[in-house]
C-alpha cells in the first residue's frame, strides 16, 4: 500500500513541477514513506533521516528551511510518532500521516515560503481519495520509467476496525473505509488505458470491502471484482490482503467462475493455535480457517495459497508453535511471509507479561521458514513441464529475455519476443531457479539454450 501511496504522492506533486528522480542527492524534495508495522521498519526511519541530514548539510541548507532539499516523513511512523520526529530530527520539514497526503501541495507551499514546519496527522473528514487526481502511471512514475506499467496497484479499502492485539494498523490507518465502486472503476479504467493489464486491489482488509454502487446499493469485494472484470483490456485481477473472517460465499463463487480473478490467495492465519488466535483477537479458530480453505479449494481446485504467520506472540508455548507447524504441513502454502512478534507501542499485546525471549523467537522463525521454504520449492518444482499463461511485464537483464508472472505470482523468465510485454502468453516451464522459473514459448525452441534466470526478490 505504501508503493501505491507513494505513486499517488507523485501524482499530487506533478502539477507543482515535481518529477521523480533516481538519486536523493539530486532531489529538491525527499519523502520517506514509512511503515510502523514492526519495530525494525520504524527504527530504519531514523537511520535514513541521519543520512538525509548529512545530505542536507552538504548542499548548504543545514540551517535553512526555505530552499532545498525539503525533507518529509510520511506514512504510519509519521502518524504514530508525529512531533517526536520533529524533536529527534529538527531538520525535517514536513510530517504527515497516510490520510493527509492529498494536502501535500499546501504543505509544500507553506514550508517553501518559510512559514515553518508542517505537521498533519489528522484523520480528516474528507476522504483523501476525493481529492486525488486520477493516476498518471502508477508503478512507473516512481521508477522514472518511460514504459507503461503492465501491473498496477489500486487501493479500494483502507483502515481496519478489527483491532488484533498485536497490530498498529487501526491506530495508524484509522477506521475501515471503502471507496465507491464508481471511483474504483474510474481509476481502474484510467490504469488500463495507460497500459495496465493486471490490477491488484489493495486494502488492509480488502475483503471487508463494502462500497456503494451508483444506485446506492452496497457491494462486497466479489461484486467489485465482477464489475472490474468487465473492463476490456484488463486481463488479470488480484487482491490483497484478505482476512479469513471476511471470506464470504460470494467471494468463493467469484474464485470459481470469474476467469480474470487469479487462482492465488493471500490469506493470513497468523497462528495454528486456537489459544493464540484468541489472544490475538483474530475472531476465528483454526477449524474455521481449515473449513474456509476447503471451500475455496473445492470451488477452485488449482488455487494456490499464501499466508502470514507470527511466531513468538506473548504466551506462545512449544505446543502452540507445534500446532502452527501442523497447520502449515496440512494446508501447504505456495509462499508465505513469517515474522517474529514485535511489541508495538500502544497495542494490547505489547503489555502482556509472557513475552517470548528473542532467542526462542529466532529459533521458531528458522524452523518455520525452513518448512515454508521447502513447501515453496516443492510448489515451484511442480510447475516444471507444465504450460502456464504468463503475463509478461518487462524486458529482463539478459538480451532477448523478458520477465513476467504466472497466475500463481511466480516470477518467470523466457527467451521470447519483446512484443509480448503487456500480454498473456502460454509458455512451458523448463526449470526452477532460486528466485524465478525459466520458460520457453510453447512450440518454440524449448530445448534451446537459455540464459541463467535473473535474480529477483520474492
Ligand atoms: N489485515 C491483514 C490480516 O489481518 O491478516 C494483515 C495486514 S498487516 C499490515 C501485515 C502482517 O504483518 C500481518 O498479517 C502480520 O503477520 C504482520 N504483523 C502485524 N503486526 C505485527 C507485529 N506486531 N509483529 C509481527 N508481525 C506483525
Ligand atoms: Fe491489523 Fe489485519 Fe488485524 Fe486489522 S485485521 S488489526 S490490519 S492484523
Amino acid at each position: 500500500m505504501n508503493v501505491y501511496d507513494s505513486a499517488r504522492m507523485a501524482d499530487v506533486l506533478a502539477p507543482l513541477g515535481y518529477q521523480p528522480v533516481d538519486d536523493a542527492a539530486a532531489a529538491d524534495l525527499i519523502i520517506l514513506n514509512t511503515c510502523h508495522i514492526r519495530e525494525k521498519a520504524a527504527e530504519k526511519v531514523y537511520s535514513d533521516l541521519g543520512r538525509l541530514q548529512l545530505l542536507k548539510a552538504s548542499r548548504g541548507h543545514a540551517a535553512e528551511r526555505a530552499g532545498g532539499p525539503l525533507v518529509a516523513v510520511a506514512g504510519c511512523v509519521a502518524q504514530a510518532e508525529g512531533e517526536e520526529i520533529l524533536r529527534r530530527a529538527p531538520y525535517v520539514d514536513m510530517v504527515f500521516g497516510p490520510q493527509t497526503y492529498h494536502r501535500l501541495p499546501e504543505m509544500v507551499a507553506r514550508v517553501a515560503r518559510g512559514a515553518g514546519t508542517a505537521l498533519d496527522t489528522e484523520f480528516p473528514p474528507e476522504p483523501k481519495f476525493d481529492s486525488l487526481p486520477l493516476p498518471a502511471a502508477v508503478g512507473t512514475a516512481l521508477a522514472g520509467g518511460e514504459v507503461p506499467a503492465v501491473t498496477a496497484f489500486l487501493t479500494v479499502q483502507e483502515g481496519c476496525d478489527k483491532f488484533c492485539t498485536f497490530c498498529v494498523v487501526p491506530y495508524t490507518r484509522g477506521p475501515e473505509y471503502s471507496r465507491s465502486v464508481a471511483a474504483v472503476e474510474a481509476e481502474a479504467r484510467a490504469l488500463v488505458a495507460r497500459g495496465a493489464a493486471e490490477l491488484t486491489l489493495l486494502g488492509q482488509n480488502v475483503n471487508a470491502y463494502h462500497g456503494q454502487e451508483e444506485a446506492g446499493t452496497v457491494v462486497g469485494l466479489a461484486g467489485l471484482i465482477r464489475r472490474l472484470a468487465r473492463i476490456d483490456g484488463l486481463a488479470r485481477i488480484r487482491y490483497t490482503t484478505s482476512h479469513p473472517r471476511d471470506v464470504d460465499d460470494a467471494l468463493i463463487a467469484c474464485h470459481r467462475d470469474e476467469a480474470k480473478l487469479m487462482p492465488f490467495l493471500h490469506l493470513p492465519v497468523q497462528s495454528g493455535s486456537d489459544r493464540i488466535l484468541s489472544a490475538m483477537n483474530r475472531g476465528h479458530d483454526v477449524a474455521e480457517y481449515r473449513r474456509t480453505i476447503d471451500r475455496l479449494r473445492a470451488a477452485r481446485p488449482d488455487l494456490a495459497l499464501s499466508t502470514d504467520i507470527i511466531v513468538g506472540f506473548p504466551g506462545e508455548t512449544d505446543a502452540d508453535f507445534e500446532a502452527t507447524l501442523d497447520l502449515v504441513r496440512e494446508v501447504t502454502f505456495a509462499s508465505a511471509f513469517s515474522f517474529k512478534f514485535s511489541a508495538r507501542p500502544g497495542t494490547p499485546a505489547a503489555l502482556l507479561d509472557a513475552q517470548v525471549p528473542e532467542a526462542l523467537k529466532d529459533e521458531r522463525l528458522q524452523t518455520l521458514q525452513a518448512l515454508l521454504r521447502a513447501q515453496q520449492e516443492s510448489f515451484n518444482r511442480g510447475m516444471v513441464g507444465r504450460v502456464l499463461p504468463v503475463l509478461f511485464e518487462r524486458a529482463a537483464r539478459h538480451p532477448g529475455q523478458i520477465a513476467g508472472r504466472t497466475p500463481y505470482l511466480q516470477a518467470v523468465h523466457a527467451q521470447a519476443p519483446a512484443a509480448w510485454i503487456g500480454t498473456v502468453h502460454d509458455v512451458r516451464i523448463l526449470a526452477v531457479g532460486p528466485n524465478s522459473l525459466t520458460a520457453a514459448p510453447v512450440g518454440g525452441a524449448e530445448s534451446g539454450p537459455l540464459a541463467a534466470p535473473e535474480r529477483i526478490s520474492a
